[in-house]
């Protein structure tokens, strides 16, 4: 038999007696603790020893964030921001949790398109900053602040006049709905210094999900030298730069680990230039997936094992309407199995492949195609790792009327 591609090493959890164990408990027990499946469960050590690991290889003076749209649940954030030094959300709703957290609202930026008047009013009372995608939303939170006699905390998100391809990936440039066009950012920041608004430096955001180091240093230096140039125009100090993340972690077979010494290394000369060329900007990375997205499982149980002309099926309890990611169906173009295991049966017993399948009426519900996992029949646990980004609340919970799922930090 030809050697089937492996999944990168799931060393995240513990597996003590062949079973997932997930914060400090053995999954089966946990299962019975959360009391019904299906269920995601966050490790909150897994996430702050990433966060500590990942301190220790980047330079001291880069500050990091966590952008919330990863894994926006209430807890998850509230322990990230302990851990974090700001977080970044993408909407009112987003922006609630994020200021339940406690974070101090100087250290909470807004990014994305379409916001609404509200959620400019909001985040003005709030004090955190705005990161202006286009010229409209620049006009309009101007009213907002006018309204509200409180001066808006502004950064312009850039969308870069150079196009990154690496490895086959183009990463920014063209036209894009995110972020105002470079080449229009000088007559932006001469209408907010016009407009007296407070303005903290630039958000350059070029990518996600990426595993090449050789690309994300390319990235990183071309936005330094983006924000440089742009910085000439600029109506005050840069006090901050965030130039984005897109740090990947490995789902599928073959997929090696980002290596990040030489990001880190790149990123402590491109420390150096930056001082000098503009000040003491605080230099800020966000990352959503990188930070939390090896820290979730996503769990479901077997209800229905069959044959069907030769090909075995588990159909489970969970399914595409809880993690669409790993059905597939979440922008990746070819399909490929996330990790799956039997919850206690790891590596070792009899294994057998089987395709593991969700309750919903349609061929995309999908967790598992073909997999070789333990031999599992109904009432026993299946475990989705690399479950604890873009997962439950990236997932279309209506679709076919199934019960929720619940989300635990352990
Ligand atoms: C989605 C997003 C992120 C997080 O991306 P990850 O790949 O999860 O790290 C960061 N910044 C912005 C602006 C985003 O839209």
């Amino acid at each position: 038999m030809s050697e089937k591609p492996r999944h990168a090493p799931l060393i995240q959890f513990p597996i003590v007696d062949d079973e997932l164990v997930i914060g400090d408990m053995p999954l089966t027990r946990l299962a019975e603790q959360v009391g019904q499946t299906p269920f995601y469960a966050y490790d909150r050590e897994a996430m702050s020893r990433r966060v500590r690991d990942l301190r220790e290889v980047l330079p001291a003076d880069i500050s990091l964030h966590y952008a919330m749209k990863a894994n926006p649940m209430p807890a998850v954030v509230d322990h990230m921001a302990s851990l974090v030094d700001g977080l970044d959300v993408a909407s009112l709703g987003e922006l609630r949790v994020a200021l339940g957290s406690g974070m101090d609202p100087a250290e909470i930026s807004f990014a994305g398109p379409g916001k609404r008047d509200q959620e400019l009013s909001a985040a003005v009372a709030a004090g955190i900053t705005v990161n202006l995608e286009s010229p409209g939303e620049l006009e309009r939170i101007a009213v907002a602040g006018e309204r509200l006699g409180i001066t808006p905390r502004v950064a312009v998100r850039v969308n870069p006049d150079f196009e990154l391809k690496s490895s086959g990936m183009k990463m920014s440039g063209g036209p894009k709905p995110f972020g105002i066009d470079a080449e229009q950012v000088p007559a932006a920041l001469a209408r907010i210094g016009e407009l007296g608004l407070h303005f903290r430096g630039f958000h350059i955001f070029s990518g996600s999900q990426n595993l090449k180091a050789e690309s994300l240093i390319e990235a990183q230096d071309a936005s330094f030298e983006l924000a440089y140039r742009l910085a000439d125009d600029a109506p005050a100090p840069i006090e901050v730069l965030n130039i984005g993340g897109g740090f990947g972690i490995p789902y599928f077979p073959g997929e090696q680990r980002l290596d990040l010494t030489p990001v880190s290394e790149n990123l402590a000369q491109r420390l150096d230039t930056c001082r000098s060329r503009l000040g003491d900007s605080e230099v800020v990375i966000e990352l959503g997936r990188y930070l939390v997205g090896e820290a979730g499982v996503y769990v479901c149980r077997v209800i229905d094992r069959k044959i069907s002309r030769g090909q075995t099926y588990l159909v489970c309890d969970g399914g595409l309407h809880h993690h669409l990611a790993a059905s597939g169906n979440f922008g990746q173009v070819i399909r490929k199995n996330y990790p799956v295991v039997k919850a206690d049966a790891v590596n070792d017993g009899p294994r057998e492949t089987v395709s593991v399948v969700g309750p919903l009426c349609t061929p995309l519900d999908l967790l598992a195609d073909r997999m070789e996992l333990g031999t599992a029949g109904p009432g026993d646990l299946i475990a989705v790792l690399q479950s604890g980004a873009y997962g439950y609340t990236a997932s279309p919970h209506l679709f076919l009327s199934q019960p929720a799922a619940v989300e635990v930090l352990v």
